[in-house]
């Protein structure tokens, strides 16, 4: 099966942060983060792109439902997504027939405060064959990235690098591991 790697923004940050000594059996941090956020009340605004908004495609469409049920999923451990009209933390859907990711999220600044536009996407040349929940899974993982989770290698977590691993450690939705990271950084 081929691998499809997960890519934060920038994967030197990524994959530099899951080399780190002691960060091997723990959720990992990008060091990116919303600063902006008060302790123990992670709360984020989120814009749906064209290839995820309301109209086109229609509410049904199963990439804008990854990212509804996604959104729904982390709720449940204290970090509240909630979709606006307007914010720098983007989600969408494109169709990459060369890229090797299904998932992508790319921080647009090089402060550690994050502010400027994180958009996180899925890539439907990998999803549009996945199942709701996989494809839940890509964009529940990247909405992780989006908010200063990196890459862990505790088994299980939705923050593991890869589909294929997700789907066997049934991690499609955040595990204790990533709701720790969560918590641990706001
Ligand atoms: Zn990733």
């Amino acid at each position: 099966m081929r691998l499809r790697k997960f890519l934060a923004s920038t994967a030197i940050v990524v994959l530099a942060t899951a080399l780190l000594p002691g960060a091997a059996n723990a959720y990992v941090f990008t060091g990116r983060y919303w600063c902006g956020n008060p302790p123990n009340a992670a709360k984020f605004n989120v814009q749906f792109l064209s290839g995820v908004a309301t109209q086109p495609p229609p509410s049904t469409s199963p990439n804008r439902a990854a990212f509804v049920n996604a959104m729904s999923a982390w709720h449940s451990t204290e970090v509240t997504f909630v979709a606006v009209s307007s914010s720098p933390l983007r989600v969408d859907s494109v169709f990459n027939l060369t890229a090797t990711w299904d998932g992508l999220t790319t921080y647009n600044s090089g402060s550690s405060c994050l502010g400027a536009n994180v958009t996180s996407v899925i890539n439907r040349k990998y999803t549009d064959g996945y199942s709701a929940l996989t494809r839940q899974g890509v964009a529940g993982h990247e909405l992780g990235h989006a908010i200063g989770l990196g890459h862990s290698s505790v088994n299980p977590a939705m923050m593991t690098p890869y589909t294929s691993t997700r789907n066997a450690q049934g991690a499609n939705t955040p595990r204790a591991d990533d709701i720790a990271g969560a918590k641990a950084r706001y």
